[in-house]
């Protein structure tokens, strides 16, 4: 456990250290007696309710002015969660038990914000995060945002939880021809519903969840959809003997060797889906949940658009070549004319643009550098939440966790901070 040393300690209360902190910024400083939790997702939420619960206050920091601004803001609106209500819930709070097994995304927005509430949760909204950076001559961590007129806070701080997720930017790929392409293209984060491209020829790029729903969706409205599958992909059933797939393979895996899991839900999807290479959904060689274990890849959970895609209505094609007017030019040669191009090609973490660490998070791809389930923790007080690639599941380990080890510091650090939360509240306004 890396408590705050006693010449840390000492640092934290010393005026001359801390009128050097203020005044050599421009900024306004607030220091934060107890942790900083960057986003207000799930993940954030989690982790306050859980120090909350310890009697360790944290402070929150949102850059969109709601809660939750994923789910809120950027999905589409016929979102359910992917995974049974049990394996989605918060700790501490668990789903109203009048909610579906799937909620749909306005109960989960309903059920966060009453998270938020029980646990007195008020994040502080429109505050980006641009730059976070560990102090060693302080023994603080440094944390600057900017709000939406502009204006800095530079928040000090001992403990800072990066809670800002794995979808926090679209990833938008390259395109040839792009600019002359003329019809609507636009990420998933942007998709809200079929109806505005009824009757229209729409090409959905990507075969995760996302991209499946969304054709299903425009087939709902009748439009015309067509999916680029350029990997192979698992399509799974939603539910295998009456269970929740998920449900089903995490209980079988506390029994058998993770492949005999594989083998099974493998050969029960092809008795309930027949063989999906034959509709151009290629399997990949590592079963679903070795995959998922090795490569954070998720398999998809049918919810009917397989049926649409072996009745012809979505028709699937291979990777894109080139994008013409109104047309698009695939690898095998043949050009399709199309309206516009929806972009299911996933998120990425925005880690590495603000914050100055590489030990504890990886500048590739802004992950921790340790794999689950030993990613949540780093050197000098820093944490991660919600970047295991297994979900809400893995979001509520992480807090649990997260919460525990603060709070042993918390209780150990106790006699310092009474001097410090008296002496270095500074609240200074920008000149
Ligand atoms: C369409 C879709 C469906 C999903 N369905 C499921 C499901 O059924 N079950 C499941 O377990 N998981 C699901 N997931 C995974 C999903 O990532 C998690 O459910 C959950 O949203 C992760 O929570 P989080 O708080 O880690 O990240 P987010 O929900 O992304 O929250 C991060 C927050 O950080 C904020 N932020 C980012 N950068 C900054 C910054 N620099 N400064 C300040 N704030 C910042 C963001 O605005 C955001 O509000 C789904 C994801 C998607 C995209």
């Amino acid at each position: 456990m890396d408590c705050l040393t006693e010449m840390q300690g000492k640092q934290a209360h010393d005026p001359i250290l801390l009128e050097k902190m203020n005044t050599t910024s421009s900024w306004r400083c607030i220091c934060v007696p107890g942790p900083l939790i960057v986003g207000a997702g799930p993940s954030g939420l989690a982790t306050a309710a859980c120090l909350k619960q310890k009697g360790v206050p944290s402070v929150v920091l949102e850059r969109s002015n709601c809660i939750a601004s994923l789910w809120q803001l950027k999905t589409y609106d016929r979102l359910r969660l992917h995974l049974p209500k049990q394996f989605c819930q918060l700790p501490l709070m668990g789903f109203p038990t009048d909610f579906p097994t799937y909620p749909t995304k306005q109960q989960f927005v309903a059920y966060l914000e009453a998270y938020a509430r029980m646990f007195d949760i008020e994040p502080r909204f429109n505050e980006t995060v641009s730059r976070a950076e560990y102090d060693a001559t302080l023994g603080f961590w440094r944390v600057k945002s900017v709000g939406i007129k502009g204006e800095g806070t530079e928040y000090v701080c001992r403990w800072l939880v990066v809670a800002t997720g794995e979808n926090a930017e679209a990833l938008v790929p390259e395109m040839e021809g792009k600019g002359e392409f003329g019809g609507d293209i636009r990420h998933t984060s942007l998709y809200k519903s079929g109806e505005e491209f009824r009757g229209k020829r729409v090409l959905v790029v990507g075969c995760g969840n996302s991209g499946m729903e969304v054709c299903l969706d425009l087939c709902n409205h009748n439009a015309r959809p067509s999916l680029v599958v350029r990997d192979t992909v698992h399509v799974l059933p939603r539910e295998m003997l009456g269970r929740s797939t998920f449900g089903l393979s995490m209980w079988l895996l506390k029994w058998l060797p993770i492949r005999f899991v594989d083998r099974l839900l493998l050969v029960l999807s092809w008795l309930m889906l027949g063989d999906t290479a034959r509709f151009g959904l290629e399997r990949p060689r590592l079963g679903p949940l070795e995959l998922k274990n090795l490569s954070g890849k998720t398999p998809v959970l049918d919810v009917g658009t397989l049926a649409n895609i072996k009745s012809g209505d979505i028709k699937v094609c291979p990777s894109i070549k080139r994008l013409k007017r109104f047309a698009v030019e695939f690898v095998n040669g043949k050009t399709e004319n199309f309206d516009a191009i929806i972009l299911a090609t996933g998120y990425k973490s925005n880690v590495p643009s603000w914050l100055k660490e590489r030990e504890m998070f990886s500048e590739k791809d802004g992950y921790p550098r340790r794999p689950f389930p030993n990613g949540w923790k780093g050197g000098n007080g820093l944490y991660a939440v919600g970047f295991t690639k297994r979900g809400l599941l893995g979001t509520s380990m992480d807090a649990e966790r997260i919460a525990e080890d603060i709070e042993r510091c918390w209780k150990h650090e106790a006699k310092h901070r009474t001097a410090f939360t008296r002496s270095a509240v500074l609240q200074q306004s920008s000149p």
